[in-house]
């Protein structure tokens, strides 16, 4: 059986959960050790224990080891059913991490499928929300993806309670997707999401944005969910450019000024923005499924993160595909893909 390292490269929760996505989709049994080697609390937390609960339930999964800490497992998976789907995280575990777990297979099912996540839908080291529906959907779209997100609730940790649902269409072929260049910026605008907390957060931190940006009073919004279970803050930056929409964020934590957390928010997107390339770092890691099911394309982004080359290695060993890393300038590298 196929043997998949949890210790290699970044070993963390990603390895587990890009082995679980390409089992469901290529139908290849896999065997995993070390599982998330190298954090600091090794083995399965309950938000991986999500993730592989959920590949199971998708596909009648043959499963074992699935226990909390637990550092092997094996996944055998049947054949993937489209459906409506429920799972609850148990946690404040980052829902659209659990989502990236299932969609491509469901995308790649004979039929319509609705999936309803509970957890935490605005995690720090997570995609947030709106990354998925500004930044990566479109660009799924464009490879021939049909999928539609809804934030029903917003749930940030610790408290969680957050639901998304997702509609996924079946897809009859991933269309390779190349991306060379950015083009000219369109749009900057910035959102801050605040729940249960003092409105000046979400001021002080427009305003931080505001001045180092040079944007305008339009460009910048906050919105107060006062749906949700804890508070939570998030600052999100949007740059719209002629190729695709990149999204920044960055969490309020206590004992973090306001004006930090903006500042961070900040410095994330002018590197993307000084870069000159048109695909940012979590953007790029989170693609490379997608480009491997589509058999081809190619994309110019920054510097590889650990997460990137770990994601390569990975997909290389569930699918025979090229994929080539190349410098092209000081700050821009090339990844391609190629049977
Ligand atoms: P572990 O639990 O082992 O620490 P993890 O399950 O948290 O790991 P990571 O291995 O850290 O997962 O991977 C997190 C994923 O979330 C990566 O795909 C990364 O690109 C993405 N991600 C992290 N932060 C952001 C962000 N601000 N915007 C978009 N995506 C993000």
């Amino acid at each position: 059986m196929l043997t998949v390292d949890g210790a290699q490269g970044e070993g963390g929760g990603q390895i587990l959960r890009t082995a679980l996505a390409l089992s469901l989709c290529v139908n290849q049994p896999f065997r995993m050790i070390n599982i998330r080697a190298r954090r600091r609390r090794p083995g399965l937390q309950y938000q991986h224990l999500a993730a592989v609960h959920a590949a199971a339930q998708v596909s009648a999964a043959n499963v074992s080891g699935a226990t909390k800490d637990s550092l092997q497992l094996t996944f055998k998976p049947g054949r993937v059913v489209a459906g409506d789907y429920r799972i609850d995280i148990g946690t404040a575990g980052s829902t659209t991490l659990v989502l990236q777990t299932i969609m491509p297979a469901l995308m790649l099912a004979d039929s319509y499928s609705t999936v309803i996540i509970e957890g935490g839908t605005h995690n720090p080291m997570a995609p947030p929300f709106e990354f998925m529906q500004y930044a990566l959907l479109p660009l799924l779209h464009r490879m021939g993806a049909g999928v539609r997100l809804e934030l029903l609730r917003p749930g940030f940790a610790p408290a969680g309670g957050g639901l998304i649902k997702a509609g996924i269409d079946p897809t009859v072929a991933l269309r390779p997707l190349n991306i060379d260049k950015r083009g000219r910026i369109l749009q900057r605008r910035a959102e801050v999401l605040l729940a249960n907390l003092p409105e000046h957060i979400a001021k002080r931190e427009l305003a931080v944005i505001v001045r180092l940006m040079s944007l305008s009073d339009e460009d910048v919004h906050y919105k107060v969910d006062t749906r949700a279970a804890g508070p939570g803050n998030v600052v999100l930056i949007m740059i719209q450019s002629a190729a695709l929409t990149e999204c920044f964020s960055e969490f309020g934590k206590k004992g973090l000024p306001a004006e930090r957390v903006a500042q961070r928010a900040v410095q994330a997107a002018k590197d993307y923005l000084q870069a000159d390339v048109p695909i940012g770092r979590h953007l790029a890691d989170q693609l490379l499924v997608f480009l491997a099911l589509a058999g081809g394309g190619r994309f110019a982004t920054m510097r590889p993160s650990l997460h990137t080359l770990t994601t390569i290695a990975v997909i290389q060993s569930f699918i025979s595909i090229a994929i080539d890393q190349y410098q092209i300038s000081d700050t821009s590298w090339q990844i391609s893909f190629d049977h």
